[in-house]
């Protein structure tokens, strides 16, 4: 025998019973966007490199060790996409809708990042992105805020999540602020580790972000971004911060949240689960009033984020959320060919007549293995034609959950009888 094939490590194959909830899921935020005025945008996964280092930034972890390239045939090189804001941007700056224009776009679909993969963590994994352009005012970033803690709560999470907001200031005070941070961490080089050193010239802020819980303390200690703030700055935050009180959001603000990308500015956000180990964040995202320029555009700002599809559901699975669906209604079996065309004509009137959930037995098993896969398919009923009854234009009707005699209908009557089972 040939050697089976298997998929790539972190690459994860989504199938039934899981893609019903993947499914369910999807349905959710598509009716979601559209109650808070989203369209979507469906966009390449493969760009142009470039684009990943100029708009998500040279020193993050996404470019600089998580991004998959190649060179094509041709020689150019390309990426497969590790996030969906920088293509979002690429996309509404080449079709000119940004110009003059406030838009709100939302997609879904899969990312790439080449990380070592472990329970939340893949490498390829899908996110449900919102970016929403053109508005500065902080009523746009309590917008997007609201939006998702009304998701959390039509989903039952929103007990176990938390809100952790911060902000990141002008470009300005950032750069003022990361010499500050410099030579706090200078001091105490000796105790950073590997990672953290390596970031201490090049990205500082990043070492706020480090997981490494021996440097818990250190970081707590260096000074505060929130406390170097530029005065409009400051006031957009007070600004959010309002506007999520009145609109009963509880929040906590989190002084040490720069998240890892390099094209945030003022506010940034996570929602955070205490039940998911270390890969905790669910949904992650900010402002970004600096990315249109950097890629090309007129400035423009704009406010978004991005929630981690397989995070959300292993929330959803372990919290007992997720809704059991698409049930099979109805189970045909049948002893003979003409039978089994008798069960297709009828399987056809009751999904059409009444929206019902019908599995056909298209095998030529004998009638008992036919029953046992009707039980096992978890239907409300079966419906078992036989030649003998084709003559009389009859079938009989088996409720497989209740104890219940069989009965014998006729073709005729099988509309009315289902109608009348599931108008009760
Ligand atoms: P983390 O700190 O967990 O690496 P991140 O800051 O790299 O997250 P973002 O780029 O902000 O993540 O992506 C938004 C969301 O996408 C994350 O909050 C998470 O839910 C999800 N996500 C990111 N990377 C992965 C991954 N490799 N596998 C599964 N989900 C992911
Ligand atoms: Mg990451």
């Amino acid at each position: 025998m040939a050697t089976l094939l298997q998929a790539i490590r972190g690459f994860n194959d989504i199938l039934p019973p899981s893609s019903q909830a993947w499914a369910f899921f999807e349905q959710l935020i598509r009716q979601h966007a559209e109650l808070y005025a989203y369209q979507e945008v469906r966009l390449p996964l493969l760009e142009k490199t470039e684009l990943f280092v100029r708009g998500v930034g040279t020193t993050t972890d996404i470019v600089e060790k998580e991004i998959y390239t190649f060179l094509d045939r041709n020689g150019d090189s390309l990426a497969l996409r590790p996030e969906g804001t920088a293509g979002c941007v690429r996309a509404a700056l080449e079709h000119g809708l940004l110009h003059n224009q406030l838009q709100r776009f939302w997609y879904m679909g899969p990312m790439f990042r080449h990380e070592r993969p472990q329970a939340g963590r893949y490498r390829q994994f899908y996110q449900v992105g919102f970016e929403a352009f053109g508005m500065a005012d902080p009523s746009l970033d309590a917008e997007l805020i609201v939006m998702t803690a009304s998701l959390w709560r039509k989903l039952g999470l929103l007990p176990h999540l938390t809100l952790q907001i911060n902000s990141l200031g002008s470009l300005e005070a950032r750069a003022q602020y990361r010499q500050l941070l410099i030579v706090y961490f200078e001091q105490h080089v000796a105790l950073l580790d590997a990672e953290s050193q390596a970031r201490l010239y090049k990205n500082p802020l990043r070492i706020l972000d480090s997981k490494n819980i021996k440097l818990a303390a250190l970081i707590q200690a260096a000074p505060k971004l929130l406390d170097h703030l530029d005065a409009e700055s400051l006031a957009h935050f007070n600004a959010l911060q309002g506007i999520l009180n009145a609109a009963g959001i509880a929040f906590v603000i989190n002084p040490c949240l720069v998240r890892g990308l390099d094209y945030y500015g003022r506010t940034v956000f996570e929602w955070v689960s205490a039940d998911l180990g270390a890969q905790g964040t669910v949904c992650a995202g900010g402002r970004y009033d600096g990315l249109v320029e950097q890629l090309g555009g007129k400035a423009t700002p704009a406010c978004g984020f991005a929630m981690g599809v397989e995070r959300l559901l292993l929330l959803l699975a372990q919290k007992a959320l997720l809704p059991v669906v698409a049930k099979i209604d109805i189970y045909l079996i049948s002893d003979s060919p003409q039978a089994k065309v008798q069960a297709l004509l009828v399987a056809e009137q009751l999904r059409s007549e009444l929206q019902l959930n019908v599995q056909c037995d298209c095998t030529t098993a004998n009638l008992k293995s036919q029953f046992k896969r009707a039980d096992k398919s978890g239907a409300t009923w079966a419906i078992i034609f036989s030649v003998g009854e084709l003559k009389t234009a009859t079938m009989s009707v088996k409720a497989l959950r209740k104890e219940e005699p069989q009965q014998q209908l006729t073709l005729a009557d099988s509309v009315g009888f289902f109608r009348q089972q599931y108008s009760r």
